[in-house]
């Protein structure tokens, strides 16, 4: 049977950001990759992206719907702080356009795209992984044929809640998660006095969400206005339309509401230590607090096809766990920093009016964009670092008054 079946260096599973990345990096090393993807809706997402992911994966400017150069943050009691973003920009990017361009260079680098959502992983009698999915609905019978190629490797990259950990990574699925929900609505004709087009506005605030931030993000045309919570009894619907009230946008056209979940922290395993590997929200990196997720699936996507290339080079499977070694190594300690904060200034709203007041500090502005658009932190103020350090240890062990 399988010497009749196709066989594929590497099936890619989800063609979002992380598969994508994959997909193009492998199809790049001359690899025979399948970029299989299920059809339909668009990702629900905020869209901004940090400079640092336009440049290292050469992202072109055409896809760039918005340019944030500056972020307001707003406390509970409605203080507002507003933060130049010096230097630079964040970029906006609407989902639809953006991951099928990603999807499009892949192919243009020699990866074959495919429709079909994925259904399980069989073996065939060599051991070799049979990925068997479910083709394009056939019109006559309105669903899909039951389709099937062989793998030397397969890359997971099929998002939150991903059916190819749930069945081949185990402890895959213990993942938690929280919940975001954003509403698109068209970006107003006759702006108010406070709209501006080119700033991301951050909403700290209980009634907007109990353990997350509410976002008003800015895409040109429209506007994505949303919030997340882990807490499953708050209505993140209702809340949003709180947050349209709270910013001046109750008025303007929906065009979409949407949500899905956001992975809580990375898993423990991202392989099966033979020859099946995750990338992006399927292994759960999404940045706590900010709740950032596209560079790093993309950063995931490229460890992940570095790994599988590796195995396939090698034949040492054991390979495939560097991926998630070098991606904790990277981001790991961010990680778990966000983690922290998340947990302590998120909490009460004495504690977010704390943080949006720390937030004027210049100091804090300058540490905590360049670690947003640059993916490093600043080492030549070290003095900085140990000020801001005391301060947060101070508020987080009680010293100083929240
Ligand atoms: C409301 C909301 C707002 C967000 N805002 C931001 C933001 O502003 N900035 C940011 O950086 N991050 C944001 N995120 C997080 C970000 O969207 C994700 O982290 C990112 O999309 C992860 O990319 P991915 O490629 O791993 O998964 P996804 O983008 O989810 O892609 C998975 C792909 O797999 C496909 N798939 C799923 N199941 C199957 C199957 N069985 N067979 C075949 N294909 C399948 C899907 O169709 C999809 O194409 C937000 C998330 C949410 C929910």
């Amino acid at each position: 049977m399988g010497a009749l079946m196709e066989t594929f260096d590497v099936v890619v599973i989800g063609g979002g950001p992380a598969g994508a990345t994959a997909a193009d990096d492998l199809a790049r090393k001359g690899r025979r990759v399948l970029l299989l993807d299920r059809a339909g809706r668009i990702k629900p997402c905020g869209g901004a992206i940090p400079p640092r992911l336009i440049k290292d994966f050469a992202i072109p400017d055409e896809l760039l719907v918005a340019r944030a150069r500056s972020a307001r943050m707003v406390s509970p009691a409605d203080v507002k702080v507003d933060i130049p973003i010096e230097g630079g920009f964040v970029g906006m990017v609407d989902r639809d356009v953006f991951d099928e361009w990603l999807r499009e260079r892949a192919r243009a680098h020699g990866a074959e795209r495919r429709i079909g959502t994925f259904q399980r992983i069989d073996r065939d009698d060599d051991g070799t992984a049979i990925v068997r999915y479910e083709g394009r609905p056939d019109k006559a019978r309105g669903e899909g044929r039951d389709e099937a190629v062989r793998a030397r490797m397969v890359i997971g990259a099929d998002g939150a809640r991903s059916e190819v950990a749930r069945q081949a990574v185990p402890g895959a699925d213990e993942i938690r998660y929280v919940f975001a929900y954003h509403e698109i609505v068209r970006a107003p004709e006759q702006p108010g006095p406070d709209y501006d087009g080119t700033r991301c506005d951050v909403y700290y605030r209980g009634t907007l969400s109990p353990d997350f931030y509410g976002w008003v993000f800015p895409h040109g045309q429209t506007m994505s206005i949303g919030t997340g919570s882990a807490d499953k009894g708050f209505s993140l619907r209702h809340a949003t339309g709180r947050l349209r009230d709270a910013a001046g946008l109750a008025g303007t056209e929906t065009l979409r509401r949407e949500g899905a979940p956001i992975p809580m922290k990375p898993l423990r395993r991202w392989d099966n230590g033979r020859d099946v590997v995750l990338a992006g929200d399927a292994s759960g990196v999404v940045a706590p607090a900010s709740g950032e997720g596209i560079y790093y699936a993309m950063v995931g996507g490229r460890l992940a096809a570095e790994a599988a290339d590796a195995v396939l080079a090698t034949g040492n499977a054991r390979a495939l766990a560097t991926a998630r070694k070098r991606f904790m190594k990277e981001h790991g300690r961010v990680f778990w920093v966000l983690g922290i904060m998340q947990r302590f200034w998120y909490s009460s709203d004495k504690r977010r009016e704390r943080f949006v007041s720390i937030c004027k500090d210049r100091d804090v502005q300058q540490l905590t964009f360049d670690a947003y658009m640059n993916k490093r932190l600043v080492r030549n103020k070290p003095m900085a670092h140990v000020r801001i350090f005391f301060k947060d240890m101070a508020h987080l062990l009680g010293l100083a008054r929240v």
